[in-house]
């Protein structure tokens, strides 16, 4: 069993027998840990234990186990391959919310009718004379028998006091009885039924179907183009699992979890829908993971955690979106929760579909090798044609006008086309903020974070200088900080939301602008309000950076204007080209989804890119066929798991030295097949004032670097103030 302190050790306990039957692996339990109690959770029941002198379980949490115990098993499984320590895992795989004892149901005071009503009639014109208020309380109730009191209050527009009356009179019973607390209450929905599937979906639904009865392969990768109809063909999957007396867990990226979302698959399948989100209150969350720990609920949808909701005799799982990064924990465990699927999926026998308009190279590659099954749909429903995709040259527009504009000349003309007409346009940028950096024209000096060593960003509505990885915040320096130089004219280079937000509402003065980013939807329902908005027509142009880029669908955007698609191909990633691809792709994939075909235009510095190339095309395979055999050559993913080990600390050598003493201990345990590197310092090599390094591995199976490498780290004395994380699979190495 493991104990909730940060521990990597698990403890043995012996069972009192009066205990005997209720104790199930992932029971919560009470234990007696040296002078004091503390929770845990049973994570084995092995027969005997090395240790003699055991102390006793003290008592049991709840009436049944928390955790299932496959979920157990996925946690250890995930400790073992993610390189941490058990309860880490634990904790990973159920929510605060229920793990916390003191959470609890939600209790509203119930109304229930004790005499037979209607009354006598001499009573009742008695009451209606005495207490007139009384007496409207009970014929409510002669309808309603049972009701809680604050709806009561609310229906009748009597005071609770008179329903106490009534109470001490016994004509009518109060009692306080557990409700949940509904996230989706405020929203009505429309039951749907299922569509005639198109010839695509159908033999798409066929594949799925097959590997939920055969698990012959047991994944399959539906890559189909945005507006192919993935959802209709997950929710008849869906529909089959059900059927089959089967639950099942649908995975979306967290910015892709709107209420829109949640309602396509409520207004099929109603209550037995439950939602996992970050953005539900405690209560909630609390009652919501409970209604699938009941079973009153059978399909869990919800960003990366949800994978571990509870449901019992699962029957699939579905990822969409699968090659998003937000699947990826950015804090230990870093699991991935697409690959972790996959792992839970076997576990269960239980089939999985990734979806996807863009699936990683991992999983096109799976397909290749017939690890997974492929279902493609390559052609929009209805046979919408995919938009036009048009890249403008923006080295040639600076010669041609002479100095270098937000908008090209081509994007102003389309903007303005789709404002005469009354459609919408989405202006997609990668970076918030006003400018990204202030540099100097003169010497080239660019304002950096003193503590973290990249360019801090200029935000206009508090003039500052702000720096998006520790928060630190500048003034605005008057002239250029070099001493050598201190020109005045010290400027802001590159290109922020805020900045174009102000060029295009200048530019175009009637048109109504908004901007969408993590700077304008801090608030919780921002974000809904301004899809709404945009939805409803109320807004022209929505600029923004990649909240907007994905499953957004908008039938009147007509047009969408990349800014510069630069910038994510000049981050120091070997992945850079693939995410410049599924990004453009994704982006375009907003364009046109109503009547009305969509125009695409892509601004750039480096037109001729393969990526940009390719994704001008929409041409998926070009890519592919390009980026696999650059990965093979180099032994990138997928031809290689890449593990990173990142070190830091306040004294740059003291790391430096940790990096090397590690790597010098490993080097003889490891196999001939890991490539690795001298430690190095990480791209971001400075944060919060503390310096990084890092240990890269490429290896083809995990456990050849991670099992060496685990003994290491723990018995590795560590000098005071450094730390370091692990990564398998890392997606980012920043
Ligand atoms: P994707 O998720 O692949 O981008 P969607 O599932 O959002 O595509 O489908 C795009 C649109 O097509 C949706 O409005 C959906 O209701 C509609 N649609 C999907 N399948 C069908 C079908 N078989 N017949 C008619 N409309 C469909
Ligand atoms: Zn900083």
């Amino acid at each position: 069993m493991i104990v909730e302190i940060a521990l990597d050790k698990e403890f043995d306990y012996s069972i009192p027998s009066s205990l005997q039957r209720a104790v199930r692996i992932g029971s919560q339990v009470i234990v007696p840990f040296g002078p004091r109690k503390i929770t845990g959770y049973v994570v084995g029941l092995p027969e005997s234990s090395s240790h003699d002198k055991l102390k006793p379980i003290q008592r049991i949490v709840g009436d049944q186990p928390l955790i299932t115990e496959t979920i157990v098993k996925l946690a250890r499984w995930m400790a073992a391959y993610y390189v941490c320590p058990l309860e880490q895992a634990v904790r990973t795989v159920l929510p605060s919310v229920v793990r916390r004892t003191s959470r609890k149901f939600k209790q509203v005071l119930h109304v229930s009718v004790t005499v037979p009503l209607p009354l006598p009639e001499t009573e009742w014109a008695a009451l209606k004379k005495r207490a007139p208020k009384q007496a409207r309380v009970l014929e409510f109730l002669s309808k309603e028998p049972f009701i809680t009191l604050p709806r009561l209050a609310q229906e009748t527009g009597e005071s609770a006091a008179v329903v106490r009356a009534l109470a001490k009179k016994e004509w009518l019973k109060l009692e306080p009885l557990a409700v949940d607390r509904n996230p989706f209450e405020r929203y009505e929905v429309v039951p749907t039924e299922p569509l005639t599937l198109m010839p695509q979906q159908r033999a798409a639904l066929d594949q799925i179907l097959q590997s939920i009865q055969t698990l012959d392969p047991a994944v399959t990768l539906l890559f189909g183009v945005t507006g192919s109809g993935k959802t209709e063909v997950y929710l008849q999957a869906l529909q089959a699992v059900l059927d089959a007396g089967q639950g099942a867990i649908v995975l979306v990226p967290e910015i892709a979890l709107t209420p829109q979302t949640v309602e396509r698959f409520r207004a099929r399948f109603g209550d037995v829908v439950a939602v996992l989100h970050s953005h539900l209150s405690g209560g909630e969350r609390h009652d919501e993971w409970h209604r699938i720990r009941d079973g009153r609920a059978r399909i869990a949808i919800g960003a990366r955690s949800a994978l571990f909701a509870p449901i019992e005799k699962l029957g699939l799982i579905v990822v969409d979106e699968e090659h998003e990064q937000s699947y990826k924990q950015e804090e230990a465990p870093r699991y991935n929760a697409r690959d972790v699927a996959v792992v839970r999926g076997r576990m269960e026998n239980c089939a999985v579909v990734l979806g996807s308009a863009t699936p990683g190279l991992e999983s096109v590659h799976n397909t290749h090798c017939k690890k997974y099954a492929l279902a493609h749909m390559p052609a929009r429903v209805d046979h919408r044609k995919m938009p036009m995709i048009q890249v403008v040259d923006m080295r040639l527009e600076m010669e041609r006008e002479g100095k270098l504009n937000v908008l090209s000349r081509e994007l102003m003309e389309a903007i303005q086309d789709r404002l005469s007409r009354g459609e919408q346009t989405i202006l997609f940028l990668n970076r918030r903020g006003y400018a990204t950096s202030l540099m100097c024209p003169k010497c080239g000096y660019v304002a950096e974070c003193s503590l973290c060593s990249i360019s801090m960003t200029y935000h206009k509505t508090t003039h500052d200088l702000r720096c998006h990885l520790c928060g630190g915040i500048q003034r605005v320096p008057a002239r250029c900080p070099n001493p050598e130089c201190q020109d005045p004219d010290f400027r802001y280079g590159g290109l922020g939301t805020q900045r174009v937000e102000n060029v295009v509402s200048t530019l175009f003065s009637k048109a109504r602008v908004k901007r969408m980013d993590a700077d304008t939807t801090t608030r919780k329902e921002a974000y809904s309000e301004l899809l709404g908005a945009f939805r409803a027509g109320e807004i022209d142009i929505l600029l923004g950076t990649q909240m907007i880029a994905k499953g957004l669908d908008f039938p009147n955007v007509t047009l969408v204007g990349v800014i510069n698609a630069d910038i994510a191909l000049h981050m120091p990633d070997f992945r850079a080209g693939e995410r410049t691809f599924q990004l453009l792709t994704q982006v375009a994939g907003r364009a046109g989804r109503g009547d009305v075909e969509g125009e695409v235009i892509v601004q750039t510095f480096t037109p001729f890119h393969p990526a940009i190339q390719a994704a001008r095309q929409l041409d998926y395979e070009r890519f592919f066929d390009q980026e696999i055999e650059y990965r093979r050559e180099l032994k990138y993913p997928p031809f290689a798991h890449l593990i990173s080990l990142t070190v830091r600390g306040a004294d740059e050598n003291t790391v430096l030295h940790a990096c090397e003493r590690v790597l010098a201990t490993l080097k003889p345990q490891l196999d001939q097949q890991v490539i690795y590197g001298e430690p190095a310092p990480a791209p971001i090599a400075r944060v919060k004032g503390d310096y990084r390094y890092q240990l890269m591995f490429r290896t083809p199976r995990v456990r050849k670097v991670t099992d060496p490498l685990r003994q290491i780290l723990s018995e590795y004395k560590w000098p005071r103030g450094v730390r370091y994380a692990m990564d398998v699979d890392a997606l980012s190495l920043l």
